[in-house]
């Protein structure tokens, strides 16, 4: 994904407040307080986050992509009542068709009201915020970017099998999300480079007519004291969801990762389903303001963005308050 930097927000939001400010509504003014939270296993988020580092780079046309598609399946036909596998072409920036696989995992099928998690579960090719120009070429390990929120998701997938929340949940693990232009070419930026699988699911969801009540993307939700920051889009498209999860996380104990700030512009997976598909969605992603790298988490798009900078703590915080959140809403 990709950033807006904050100085060009201030003649952002004055279009944007014009074009979708309708769409900001609040319905749960007169719910109940949280009633039941969510279980989760940290160990078991790491585990599925160590598990798909393992076998390398999951960049699209690779033989790690290929095997980390059969786990993932595999893995999701265990957690769900039923999966959906969806596979798709598109075009990368640079003008190539590539092979992508968006894989679902419905639970409760049948029911209407629906809830939609999702994250992307590709690799990017290039390290080009590396801080040594010789590994810009090289794919990165994605712990955080990327197999995190698949693993945050998984986990949950899983604790919801045992205990089943009234509505059908369905987790949309997306590929091709992370081929955008790398910064070492000067190509235009063009927000539709980014988030493939996910362009592609909302204009072809795996169910036709397919409607939720809102979703969340989870991206980069896996490393040591993040700062989540309510994100730009998330706050025109569904300001209601983003607070919602926020007021749970504080009130679960997590507001010092949860910062009650809005931040960020992120041309990421959120902005097609809400676009294509008319669904308020989120994305809880690791924003700072402090960061020397593009306002993001510091090994973002670097070959630093391994399994020992995870760790369990973030991954169940963000599990229990997504989580609790479905339960209660
Ligand atoms: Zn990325």
């Amino acid at each position: 994904m990709k950033t807006i930097f904050y100085t060009l927000l201030l003649s952002l939001i004055l279009a944007f407040t014009t074009s979708c400010g309708t769409q900001t509504k609040n319905r749960h003014n007169n719910k109940p307080a949280t009633v039941i939270t969510a279980s989760f296993n940290a160990d078991s988020a790491f585990t599925y986050t160590a598990k798909q580092v393992s076998f390398g780079p999951r960049v699209p046309g690779t033989k790690a992509h290929n095997a980390c598609a059969t786990w993932l399946i595999k893995k999701m036909k265990q957690f769900s009542d039923t999966v959906y596998i969806q596979k798709f072409k598109a075009r990368t920036y640079d003008g190539v068709t590539r092979n992508g696989v968006n894989i679902i995992g419905s639970l409760n099928p049948d029911a209407g009201s629906r809830v939609l998690l999702l994250a992307h579960w590709d690799s990017r090719p290039f390290a080009d915020h590396d801080k040594n120009p010789a590994n810009y070429h090289k794919p990165i390990d994605a712990a955080n970017d990327g197999a995190s929120g698949v693993a945050v998701l998984m986990e949950l997938m899983r604790q919801f099998k045992l205990k089943r929340p009234d509505v059908g949940v369905d987790v949309l693990l997306v590929d091709l999300e992370d081929w955008g232009p790398p910064d070492f070419e000067s190509h235009p930026s063009n927000e539709n480079d980014w988030g493939l699988g996910s362009q592609y699911w909302a204009k072809n969801p795996h169910v036709k007519g397919y409607e939720a009540n809102y979703g969340i993307l989870l991206d980069m939700v896996g490393a040591k004291k993040p700062t989540f920051l309510k994100e730009y889009y998330s706050m025109g498209y569904a300001s209601y969801v983003v607070n919602e999860v926020w007021k749970t996380a504080d009130e679960l104990g997590y507001g010092q990762a949860f910062v009650n700030e809005e931040d960020g512009a992120i041309s990421d997976d959120h902005i097609f389903i809400n676009k294509y598909r008319n669904i308020p969605t989120i994305d809880i992603i690791h924003l700072d303001k402090n960061s020397s790298n593009g306002s993001f988490y510091e090994y973002w798009h670097t070959t630093g963005d391994t399994m020992d900078k995870i760790d369990e703590n973030t991954l169940k915080m963000v599990g229990v308050v997504v989580g609790t959140v479905v339960y209660n809403n």
